[in-house]
């Protein structure tokens, strides 16, 4: 049995450890990796002698797939998780204490937030917020309910932080899924964040991993023992009465590999154009999946003096570019103590130009914000690096779910082949990790049955 999976960021090695756990070591698993190392989004690289996080900085601990994943691997002992500060909230030139007990911003008693944001909430309508199966985006919901300061305040600023996105194209289904559910049964947004926030346990929310997030990339991939392909981009996709056949390897001279089954655990783009042969409406259904770019600058200081806090959220506007910063050596104590390292995050939904500024400019802008942000004049790094993860995070607008349930639905009468990732069920690594796995049982599945 071979089984190709296209892509080698975490959705593609979770789906083939899940392979190799389902079909035993008599399969072959071969991973084509377009770029020449694994991981994707996730990359750890050394900078002033610690393991910093050039792409995503920590896993979700609230859900369990990255946790069950990182054990599985053997990584168990090497959790980490971040000591219990909280962000900030930059507004008008001056960090706030962020609201506590909301979700992503939204309250559940409007009292909780009106220290930085007038609630404006609507009432009268004894009508559900949203129908069953229809789908609205998180600008149009919030600004309608709690009026636009919670959401440019509060909500925006949050979203900004995972999606870079525009909350006017949002969807609220694909975001805030368990919020859009109970909104089918309420009136008020206020008593459908009440059904739905989860009291806080005091548990961890986030972890990382002693010597960074690629060790989770390198121990999944040793576990699947996989044959991976690096260097390796998949270029065409089609269906042969034998399975499938993928081309990879420059245009004169292809190289054509075969398998029983593949899933595809790449981007919407490059997926959409692999599927564009096979179901142009799943194909047409992943083109329409815009994306945001974002930039990162990482700095390390000797000395600098920052407020008790994990960092801060902006909101957007005012011609800056920053939207956040993590006090990355204050927030996870396996960075050590020595030097103060911080990291800026820059550019939302089409900023993508800022990538184009080269990296001195980039990290003199962001240090010149941070400066504003924190109410005085950042002394000089003794190093910096900048990252830029182009096209890098998914938008999900509103009514994603269903056209990506209905791609599904069409990829499925082909056999042997499923779709995964960030680009089809969510941005977090955790959400990558269960859809990779997912993506595996299905194949798993077809295979054992003999319909693939
Ligand atoms: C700056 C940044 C910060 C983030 N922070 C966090 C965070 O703190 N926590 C969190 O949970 N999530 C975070 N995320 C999101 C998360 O990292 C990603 O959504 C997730 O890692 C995506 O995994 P993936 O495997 O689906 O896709 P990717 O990581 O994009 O992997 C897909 C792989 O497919 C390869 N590929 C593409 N086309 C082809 C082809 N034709 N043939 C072969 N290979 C191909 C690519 O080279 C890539 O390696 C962040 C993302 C970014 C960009």
């Amino acid at each position: 049995m071979r089984i190709l999976i296209v892509g080698g960021g975490i959705t593609g090695l979770a789906a083939a450890h899940r392979l190799r756990t389902r079909l035993g070591e008599d399969a072959r698993i071969i991973i084509t990796e377009r770029s020449g190392r694994l991981g994707g989004k996730i990359h750890t690289v050394g900078f002033v002698g610690r393991p910093v996080e050039a792409g995503a900085e920590s896993l979700l601990a609230a859900r369990p797939e990255a946790m069950e994943l990182a054990r599985d691997v053997g990584l168990g002992d090497d959790l980490v998780h971040p000591v219990g500060l909280k962000p900030a909230l930059s507004l008008e030139g001056r960090l706030r204490d962020l609201p506590a007990g909301t979700m992503m911003g939204l309250p559940a008693d409007p009292a909780d937030v009106a220290a930085v944001a007038e609630v404006k909430e609507a009432g009268g309508s004894q009508r559900p917020l949203l129908a069953p199966g229809a789908d609205m985006s998180v600008g149009e919901l919030v600004r309608a309910q709690l009026g636009s300061e919670v959401l440019d305040r509060l909500v925006a600023p949050m979203l900004s932080g995972v999606y870079a996105g525009d909350v006017d194209r949002l969807s609220v289904r694909a975001v805030m899924p368990q919020l859009a559910a109970a909104l089918e049964r309420h009136s008020r947004l206020t008593e459908a964040v009440a059904e739905v926030k989860r009291p806080s346990t005091g548990a961890p929310v986030f972890a990382s991993i002693e010597g960074g997030l690629t060790r989770l990339v390198t121990a999944t991939s040793a576990c699947a023992r996989a044959d991976v392909r690096l260097g390796m981009t998949v270029r065409e996709l089609r269906q042969t009465p034998y399975g499938w056949e993928v081309v990879v390897g420059p245009v004169p001279d292809p190289i054509r590999l075969h398998a029983d089954a593949v899933i595809l655990a790449v981007p919407a783009g490059p997926a959409a154009r692999l599927l564009r042969g096979v179901e142009p409406e799943a194909a047409a259904a992943l083109s329409g999946v815009g994306y945001a770019s974002v930039a990162l600058a990482t700095f390390a200081f000797d000395h600098i003096d920052l407020p008790e806090t994990s960092g801060f959220l902006t909101p957007a506007g005012g011609g800056k570019t920053v939207k956040a910063a993590t006090f990355s050596s204050r927030k996870w104590p396996h960075l050590g103590k020595r030097r103060s390292i911080l990291r800026v995050s820059m550019g939302r939904l089409g900023e993508e130009a800022l990538l184009q500024h080269d990296d001195e400019t980039l990290a003199r802008t962001a240090l010149r914000e941070l400066g504003e942000h924190l109410g005085r004049r950042t002394p000089e790094p003794v190093a910096h690096r900048i990252d830029r993860w182009g096209g890098a995070l998914p938008q999900y607008a509103p009514g994603h779910p269903s056209r990506m349930a209905e791609a599904r639905e069409g990829l499925r009468t082909h056999h042997g082949i499923a779709i995964a990732g960030a680009a089809v069920d969510g941005v977090g690594i955790a959400a990558c990790i269960g859809s990779g796995r997912d993506a595996a049982d299905q194949i798993a599945d077809q295979l054992a049955s003999g319909s693939a």
